[in-house]
């Protein structure tokens, strides 16, 4: 399968998808045939996580071509990478506690030499599981994973390696075009059996082979019985940062960056200037960095063309300075941008907005209606979210 990296790409894999996304995706979408092969799903993940496409008009369509009964499964599954990110949002905590985690595995790599075998074992994709060690090389040569092999890879990685989930959830972060904070470390939380206290998931290799047409045999033992991880604490709810407004009458700017890249599609104030730094951000494999500025360029050459303005590329090494000079230059009194959630984008535009707070500047991060509607709703687990879901389309 190949990823849609632009806007254009990602709404003709739309049109292509959408016969495949009623009953039929219902009854197939657990099977993965393999790198290659026609998929079960839509493989729209790394546009949906960049926003080339929304969540909205994504379920959206699927709800007019097949209904919300023969759709609500494809519908629910749109639905639950935005249910992660509505909770990661008010658990922000968790985000943190696995960043500084990973940062002290990284280093622990260093000094336990036999976990750093077994670590460096697993990413090669040379444990001698055969699916496991398939998976960690399609990662890494493709930038993506099914569905199911992620699930059961985190299950190997955890109850049969025993190696910590954070290490895997990382491996993944730096690998998936579609990384997400929210979606791939409470999914790798929920295998773990942490997001869902004490039910965790077991790979099995019966159903391994049965989802995966015959291209593995799971002859290697795989851990049966192996007991959830114990509870590590869940953080105290926090409440959602206001939704911010831009104000009207003020010389406005737009930043784009990845966390939006269809943000003409927006109300949006009148825009003098649009701009996007080449920054990505993190330490991402080549594959999802290239990914990344590939839609990064669409989503700003599309803002910009809105605009009816040239679209700027600002130095990367120096992003809040960068930005600074970018709306001095233009005597901006506001920057607008898309909201993003938990996560090193959120974080760069909080250094961005004290840095532009110092010049006089508002930054304005532009929640968008579904985010504000469904975030709230996130609260508990998502059969509650679930029950929202008609509200949540009819508002789109
Ligand atoms: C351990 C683990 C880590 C994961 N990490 C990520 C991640 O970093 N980013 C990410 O977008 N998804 C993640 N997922 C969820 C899911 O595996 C992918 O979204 C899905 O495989 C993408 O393929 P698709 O676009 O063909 O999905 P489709 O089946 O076509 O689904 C349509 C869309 O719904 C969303 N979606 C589907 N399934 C899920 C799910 N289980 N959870 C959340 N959203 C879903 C995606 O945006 C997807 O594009 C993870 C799942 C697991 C088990």
């Amino acid at each position: 399968m190949n990823f849609p990296a632009t806007r254009a790409e990602a709404l003709a894999r739309l049109d292509a998808f959408l016969p495949l996304a009623g009953r039929a995706y219902a009854a197939n979408r657990n099977k993965d045939a393999g790198p290659g092969a026609q998929g079960s799903t839509s493989g729209l993940s790394p546009a949906i996580r960049r926003r080339l496409l929304s969540e909205a008009e994504v379920a959206g369509r699927v709800q007019r071509a097949h209904g919300f009964v023969a759709g609500e499964k494809f519908i629910q599954e749109v639905c639950w990478r935005t249910y992660w990110v509505g909770w990661l949002e008010q658990r922000p905590q968790l985000w943190a506690r696995y960043a500084a985690d990973v940062e002290r595995l990284e280093s622990a790599l260093a000094e336990n030499k036999a976990l750093a075998r077994r670590h460096a074992e697993a990413v090669a994709g040379a444990t001698g599981i055969d699916c496991f060690d398939a998976w960690a090389q399609e990662l890494v040569a493709t930038g993506w994973l099914h569905n199911h092999a992620r699930m059961n890879f985190a299950s190997i990685w955890i109850f049969t390696l025993q190696l910590p989930w954070q290490l895997g959830a990382a491996f993944f972060y730096t690998h998936l075009l579609d990384a997400c904070p929210a979606s791939n470390t409470l999914s790798w939380r929920w295998v773990a059996g942490l997001q869902t206290v004490g039910k965790h998931y077991l790979a099995r290799p019966d159903i391994i082979r049965a989802n995966s047409g015959g291209r593995f045999d799971v002859r290697a033992p795989l851990a049966r019985d192996a007991a959830p991880l114990p509870a590590d604490g869940m953080p105290q709810l926090v409440p959602l940062r206001a939704a911010e407004r831009a104000e009207p009458g003020l010389r406005t700017g737009l930043f784009v960056t990845t966390a939006d890249l269809s943000l003409e599609r927006q109300p949006l104030p009148k825009l003098v200037a649009v701009a996007a730094t080449t920054r990505i951000g993190g330490a991402p494999s080549p594959l999802k960095r290239a990914y990344a500025e590939t839609a990064l360029a669409d989503g700003l050459a599309r803002a910009a063309a809105h605009a009816g303005v040239e679209p700027e590329r600002l130095d990367e090494e120096a992003a809040v300075a960068a930005v600074r000079g970018w709306a001095a230059r233009h005597g901006l009194a506001q920057v607008v941008t898309g909201e993003a959630a938990v996560g090193p984008v959120a974080d760069r535009l909080e250094a961005l907005r004290a840095g532009l707070a110092a010049d006089g500047v508002r930054l304005v991060r532009l929640r968008r209606d579904w985010d504000a509607l469904a975030w709230p709703m996130a609260t508990k687990g998502f059969f509650g979210f679930k029950a929202g879901l008609p509200r949540l389309l009819a508002a789109d």
